[in-house]
């Protein structure tokens, strides 16, 4: 059996499991970091927690006889991403990484691209009109001092009090609805919406919403993922791993 590691936590993660787990001669584990309480569930193995740094990941695949790396994590996992990318040169596994195409501005888009959360609590003006912080509770911290605008802050779980004193947590786990996502921004009538670039169509409604409604977005730009070749989606990925897992097939069936 050829062993895959996937680094998980994209949308498409589950999808690349249920692809992946369904080749023949094929077993598959995926790896959460475990912030999300109530995950769904994923075709084949999983385990939950770091790894404890590049060194950690090494252990794990040694330990487990990993043959190849599915790089599956979300765009904005830089550290993550690059565990893996330094685990896999290391070893010399076969690494096949999901690089989803980030989202570009497009005509009737006001957006203002930023390098950091901290940046966007800067640099965002005074409104007596809420701002709609989704950009996951990693992020959202240095807004913690902006005493000065009202926070809509939409997160798929709960956390513990955050220490501002005029917000509202909305606890919405996606995909958003077009018609859904316009509604919740005419409710409010937010005056911005902080946001990263998280690319695809699973958190796209808010950035036509915003458009629509000719909302200001602070666009969070990515982190520089590590050099190397990429797949742009599940389906060029999958292919591409199994066909590294035929090759490998037929190579065995050739040893006498
Ligand atoms: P990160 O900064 O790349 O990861 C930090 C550490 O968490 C890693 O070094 C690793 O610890 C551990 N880790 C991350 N993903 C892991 C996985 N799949 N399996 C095992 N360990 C894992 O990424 P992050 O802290 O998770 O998130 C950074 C940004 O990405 C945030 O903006 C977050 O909202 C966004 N994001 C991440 C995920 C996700 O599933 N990771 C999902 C959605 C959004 P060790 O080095 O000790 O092994």
């Amino acid at each position: 059996m050829f062993h895959f590691l996937q680094i998980g936590g994209s949308a498409e993660s589950f999808a690349i499991a249920r692809e992946v787990s369904a080749l023949e001669g094929v077993r598959l584990t995926t790896s959460f970091a475990g912030r999300t309480q109530r995950r769904r569930a994923i075709k084949g193995a999983e385990r939950v927690g770091s790894f404890g740094g590049t060194e950690g990941l090494i252990a794990y695949c040694l330990h487990n006889g990993v043959h190849g790396l599915i790089d599956a994590t979300h765009p904005f996992a830089a550290r993550m991403k690059a565990n893996a990318h330094a685990c896999a040169q290391r070893l010399d596994l076969p690494l096949f990484a999901l690089a989803r195409p980030p989202w570009m501005p497009e005509k009737g888009d006001q957006w203002t691209q930023v390098a950091s959360s901290q940046e966007a609590a800067d640099i965002l003006p005074k409104s007596s009109k809420p701002v709609l912080l989704a950009m996951g509770r990693q992020e959202i911290a240095p807004f913690a001092k902006r005493h000065d605008l009202r926070l809509v802050i939409r997160l798929i779980e709960e956390v513990t009090p955050f220490p501002h004193p005029n917000h509202e947590i909305l606890v919405a786990r996606g995909p958003f609805a077009l018609e859904a996502e316009q509604a919740l921004f005419a409710r409010y009538g937010f005056g911005a919406l902080v946001c990263k670039n998280s690319g695809g169509d699973f958190a796209r409604a808010k950035l036509l919403a915003a458009r629509r409604l000719r909302v200001p977005v602070l666009m969070l730009e990515r982190p520089k993922p590590p050099k190397g070749p990429v797949y742009t989606s599940v389906a060029s990925l999958v292919e591409q791993v199994s066909a590294l897992c035929r090759a490998e097939g037929q190579e065995r069936a050739c040893v006498p």
